[in-house]
């Protein structure tokens, strides 16, 4: 079940540090039965994102699109900014839409866990103003001034000490002969421990005079935070990259060769089943606690085949 060469990504991580039955779900079974139609539903329900994801996730597209087009000479007007915003988000919900009634339609989800959804007015001037907060930011502007710029995209990888490394900044920027790798985290604001990790993972793009810059949000209010990765800094991180592969590697392994899933842990807390995309395929949709204590009474019984169970 392991794919031929080890993947790293934040998203893979995340899900693996939440439960390794969701990661081994997406990254696994749906990766696998891709050619059925019930393993592509399996991975259409993970692609469903809140209403507040895609908000955010609309606020970076629409800025690198500012970017792009200012430096092509054009400078978008507030209106136009405005215009723009509202459509991308309003196509991230109707495609969230469509998702949704598609995979209900293919009977994976037996219960909705995510209802269809509508544009809302103030998540619209919300995200306008957030946009404008970016690019009216000191250092952004500056960045904008001087020097060129390279967009990248999320499918940019790195391949390092035979991992596939998916952690590509947003922009490159290059003044002079300095180069600057800029990621923007729209979502939360990150600890010091996880920016220097970031830092330090993105400096692969780069070589190791290369500055990451990040714009996080805090409460509303955008800050920019400045790293150049140290040696140590970027050992740890790739230190910390092979425990996260050794884990993937575990989650993986604990399927068995009969595609076995009683063995693949649930969640650790109930929190993570709270907002999980597949929690109406999961055991813990008849109750959390109750699911685990089966969980471990089926460690000494024959499991369901991964056809069965989706
Ligand atoms: S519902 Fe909970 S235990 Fe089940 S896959 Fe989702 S997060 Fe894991």
């Amino acid at each position: 079940m392991f794919p031929q060469q080890p993947i790293w990504s934040n998203t893979r991580v995340d899900l693996l540090q939440r439960c390794p039955r969701a990661f081994v779900l997406r990254y696994g079974v749906a990766q696998l039965s891709q050619n059925h139609p019930k393993g592509q539903a399996l991975s259409e329900i993970f692609q469903i994102q809140t209403p507040w994801v895609l908000l955010h996730q609309t606020i970076r597209e629409t800025v690198l699109e500012y970017v792009e087009d200012y430096a092509n000479g054009t400078i978008w007007s507030t209106g136009l900014l405005s215009t723009k915003f509202k459509h991308g988000f309003t196509q991230l919900i109707r495609k969230r839409n469509q998702l949704i009634k598609r995979i209900m339609e293919t009977g994976l989800m037996s219960q909705p866990g995510f209802q269809c959804t509508q544009v809302e007015a103030h998540l619209v001037e919300m995200g306008t103003k957030l946009c404008i907060g970016l690019i009216d930011h000191p250092e952004f502007v500056r960045i904008l001034e001087v020097g060129t710029i390279k967009r990248l995209e999320p499918t940019d990888s790195i391949h390092q000490q035979n991992v596939r490394i998916y952690n590509a900044p947003d922009i490159m920027h290059f003044n002079n002969d300095q180069q600057f790798l800029i990621k923007i985290h729209p979502f939360q604001q990150r600890s010091k421990t996880e920016l220097e990790l970031q830092a330090s993972l993105l400096q692969l793009y780069g070589d190791e005079k290369t500055t990451i810059v990040f714009f996080h949000l805090n409460r509303r209010v955008w800050s920019c935070r400045k790293i150049v990765p140290n040696p140590t800094q970027k050992n740890q991180a790739m230190g910390i990259v092979d425990k996260d592969i050794k884990h993937m590697m575990n989650a993986f392994f604990s399927v068995g060769k009969h595609n076995d899933l009683s063995k693949v842990p649930l969640a650790d807390s109930y929190r993570s089943c709270m907002h999980c995309n597949v929690r109406s395929l999961c055991p813990t949709r008849d109750g959390y606690e109750r699911a685990k204590a089966e969980q471990r009474a089926l460690m000494c019984q024959k499991g369901t085949s991964v056809v069965e169970y989706i």
